[in-house]
This record gives structure tokens, C-alpha cells and sequence, in this order.
């Protein structure tokens, strides 16, 4: 806690700590190594944990880095939470992220932008930028974050740690302040992959309080140790020749492919015809969902409510203007624009179409191979301010998207630095829906 403390005052991940939360979990601990009993805590026992602040931890703030929910604290705990402290996690504390989780730096925190751990004048990525970051820094072991676009994995390439988008189902998302509700997905930021897949076994399966949870019965270490021998991985030509994918991190990919065929995959090419329109997809859907799910933020049920008003058209208006920042606000407009009388059936209805036809293109992918090879984001971490323009910083999910419009897993893996920036740079694995253990078996050989 003393560390954190510290290098929050460069890093600002951490937006709040738990002290004696912390403090007393971590004596349980102790008194289970005194009683010999360590081993039937569970797989975490012991480990130093800490969740974006978009996740309920009773007693503690849950802002989503909004100032619509700076005084709010949980009633409650998220399954996802509850699972990782049952499993023997200490929870450290709640993480920065961008405000509701809308963007890819962390920048639109209400509460400052997270630094990325490997050079303080770069973002770390986002929307889950202090998960990210806390862990590069060594200021937890695990971290739990959400992925909606590529908030998940787009930070653990920028910083240089192993980032798990799990199927869409494999984790409940209970207490998980919603984004969009058809995309988001829990999942770990850990060292190694096998630290994820322990997280992994800890959070995964059917919670009755997420009606789209499943029970998966997968062991996500079990084929660690398998190798890739026999493996058909797939390589997308389109992904590779993308505008605005760097000669680095396009050359760290195709080390990656190079590699994984020396170890004894075969490789194959694969085409997703449709993925280019996922990015179209994704920002009609996105914050339709969005536009929906933070209709709650209303000044009466929840968040800022504006003094002074004697009327309540007034109070919402005030509210919501001074309570939300200019990115939320810009996803509410969308969404109440997208959704509207007339123009619903030319956006709304076709991105579902796309979604259809992009999730169908995944499932042909499959029949040909195990796992897909990509890039996660198109280049490495940018400074602060660096990217201004608003459909600018959507691009750094080009390659992440498709994959939550469909609803498989992805995961980011760090190949090390790039040879021009000197910053971290991470390949994704692709699995098929509910076969996440893919992902983790090629990770596994590859790190
Ligand atoms: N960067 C994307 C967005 O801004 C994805 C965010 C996310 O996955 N939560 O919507």
C-alpha cells in the first residue's frame, strides 16, 4: 500500500486503496499459512489485487472516473470481484480508467490521466489504463479490467502485460458498470499467461445474476504446457496490409507467425471479408447500448445532482451536462440520435447486420483453423494530447472490435519492444467462442 501510495503520485492508477480492506484480508492469510490450510483458500491466496472502477467493491467508490459518480459508494460487490477475493485475492483498491469506459488513453478520466509505467509522457492505453499500468508497475499482481472494444487488450499491449478478453458469457458481468451490454467482457491483466489463466479459473463460469453467464468447465492452464505442435493458426492478409498499422508493430506479428511456425503450427491464411466494417458497426452500437445504460445517471436514481433547480427537465438537463464529460456526452448524443424515429432502421438495424455477417465470417475462419494471429493495436503508446481527434483514437481498436461484435476471446500477448518507439508492443490471439483455452495454449508457447 506504501508503493502504491508512492508511485500513484507519477502514475495516478490507483484511484482509491482499501487499507484495512486489504490489511485484514491479508491477515487472513497469514493465519491461514500459521494453520498450514494456505491451500484450500484457493488459487489467489495470497496475491495482490485491484479492479477498474467500473466494478461494485462494497465500501468503496465506484466513479467510473466520472464526476457523475464521484460520491458513490457500493452497496454491493460484482461477481467478478467477489470471485477474485473468494479465490484468496487481496484487494488492493479501484483503478483509473476512461470516464465510463469510453476511449483507448485513459485521458477522459474525470480524474486525470493514468502514465504509462514504461515512459510517463505516453498514455497507457485505455479505457482500462490503470489496470494496465498498475500491473506493469508491479503495484498488483493481477488486475481485473473490462473490454467493450478493446479496453482490455489495446492497455496490455501499451504496457507490456498479458490482457484477456474472454468470450463474451465466460465471465458474469454483475456489478460491472454497464458500457454496452452485448460487448462488454471481465477479464484478467496479469505478468504471464499463466497468471491469467489462473485469474481466469477464478472469475470464469454461470452466475444466476448475469443471465448471460455460462458455465464453461474449462481449466485455463490445462494446456499450457501443450506446445503448438499441430496447431493451425490463422494469419488475416487484410489485417497485415491495414492502413496505419507501423512497420513495427507489423514486424513484431510476423516474428510472432514466424515463430509459432517454428515451433511446429502450421499456419493459414484467413480472410474476414466483413471485419472492415466492424469499426462502423461498433460505433452505432456502441453507444446505442451506451445511450441506454447511462440513462440511470439522472440526477434522482444515481449521480451529480446539480443544485437548484425547481424543475425536473432543468435538473436532468444541468446534471448530465456538468456530471458527464465531453467523450460521454458525445457517445449519449450519438446514441439518442442513432435510435431515433426514422433514422433507427438506416444505422441501427444494418450495424446488427454487419454484426451477423461478421460473426459468421469468424465462424468459416474456424473451420479452418484453432486460433487467429493479429495485431492488437495498429501502432504503440502516443504521448498525451497526441491524439486530438475523436475518430482518430477510434482507430487504435481496428483490430480489436470485430472480436466483441462477434463475441469470441482475444487476448494480448507482450513480443517486447518495437524497434522504432522502444515501447511495448503485443500480438493478439484470437480463439473461437467458448474455446478461450486456444488462445491461452498458443500465448503459452509464444511467451
Ligand atoms: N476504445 C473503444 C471505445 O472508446 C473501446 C472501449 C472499451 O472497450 N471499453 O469505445
Amino acid at each position: 500500500l506504501a508503493r502504491i501510495d508512492a508511485a500513484n503520485k507519477d502514475l495516478n492508477a490507483f484511484l482509491e486503496t482499501t487499507g484495512q480492506l486489504a490489511l485484514d484480508a491479508a491477515a487472513r492469510i497469514d493465519a491461514a499459512v500459521a494453520a498450514g490450510t494456505l491451500d484450500e483458500l484457493g488459487p489467489l491466496a495470497g496475491v495482490p489485487v485491484a479492479f477498474k472502477d467500473n466494478m461494485n467493491l462494497a465500501g468503496t467508490h465506484t466513479t467510473c472516473s466520472s464526476k457523475m459518480l464521484e460520491n458513490y459508494v457500493s452497496p454491493f460487490t460484482a461477481t467478478c470481484v467477489e470471485r477474485t477475493i473468494a479465490a484468496g485475492g487481496i484487494p488492493l483498491g479501484k483503478l483509473n480508467m476512461d470516464e465510463f469506459a469510453f476511449g483507448s488513453s485513459t485521458e477522459t478520466s474525470a480524474f486525470g490521466p493514468t502514465r504509462n509505467p514504461w515512459d510517463v509522457t505516453c498514455v497507457p492505453g485505455g479505457s482500462s489504463g490503470g489496470s494496465a499500468a498498475a500491473v506493469a508497475a508491479g503495484l498488483a499482481t493481477v488486475t481485473l479490467g473490462s473490454d467493450t472494444g478493446g479496453s482490455i487488450r489495446q492497455p496490455g499491449s501499451f504496457c507490456g502485460t498479458v490482457a484477456v478478453k474472454p468470450t463474451y458469457g465466460v465471465v458474469s458481468r454483475y456489478g460491472v458498470v454497464a458500457f454496452g451490454s452485448s460487448l462488454d467482457q471481465v477479464g484478467p491483466f496479469a505478468r504471464s499467461v499463466e497468471d491469467a489463466a489462473l485469474a481466469m479459473n477464478a472469475i470464469a463460469g454461470r452466475d444466476v445474476l448475469d443471465c448471460t453467464s455460462q458455465d464453461v468447465g474449462t481449466d485455463f492452464t490445462a494446456n499450457l504446457a501443450e506446445g503448438v505442435r499441430g496447431m493451425r493458426i490463422g494469419v488475416v492478409p487484410a489485417f497485415m496490409e491495414a492502413k496505419g498499422l507501423t512497420p513495427e508493430v507489423k514486424a513484431k506479428v510476423e516474428e510472432a507467425a514466424e515463430h509459432l511456425r517454428a515451433l511446429g503450427a502450421e499456419l493459414v491464411e484467413v480472410e474476414l471479408p466483413n471485419a472492415q466494417a466492424a469499426m462502423s458497426a461498433y460505433y452505432v452500437l456502441g453507444p446505442c447500448e451506451a445511450f441506454s445504460n447511462l440513462a440511470r445517471f439522472d440526477s434522482v436514481r444515481y449521480g451529480y445532482c446539480d443544485p437548484g433547480h425547481t424543475d425536473l427537465n432543468s435538473q436532468y438537463e444541468a446534471s448530465r451536462a456538468v456530471g458527464f464529460g465531453p467523450e460521454t456526452r458525445r457517445r449519449v448524443m450519438l446514441g439518442s440520435y442513432l435510435l431515433s424515429a426514422g433514422v433507427y432502421d438506416r444505422y441501427y438495424y444494418p450495424a446488427q447486420q454487419v454484426r451477423t455477417l461478421i460473426t459468421q465470417d469468424y465462424a468459416r475462419a474456424y473451420e479452418q483453423v484453432d486460433c487467429i494471429l493479429a495485431p492488437v493495436s495498429p501502432r504503440t503508446s502516443f504521448k498525451f494530447g497526441e491524439v486530438s481527434d475523436p475518430t482518430d483514437m477510434y482507430l487504435s481498436d481496428m483490430f480489436t472490435i470485430s472480436i466483441n461484435i462477434a463475441g469470441n476471446g482475444g487476448m494480448s500477448l507482450p513480443v517486447g519492444l518495437g524497434a522504432d518507439t522502444h515501447l511495448p508492443v503485443g500480438v493478439q490471439l484470437i480463439s473461437p467462442a467458448f474455446k478461450d483455452e486456444n488462445m491461452f495454449r498458443a500465448a503459452a508457447a509464444l511467451e
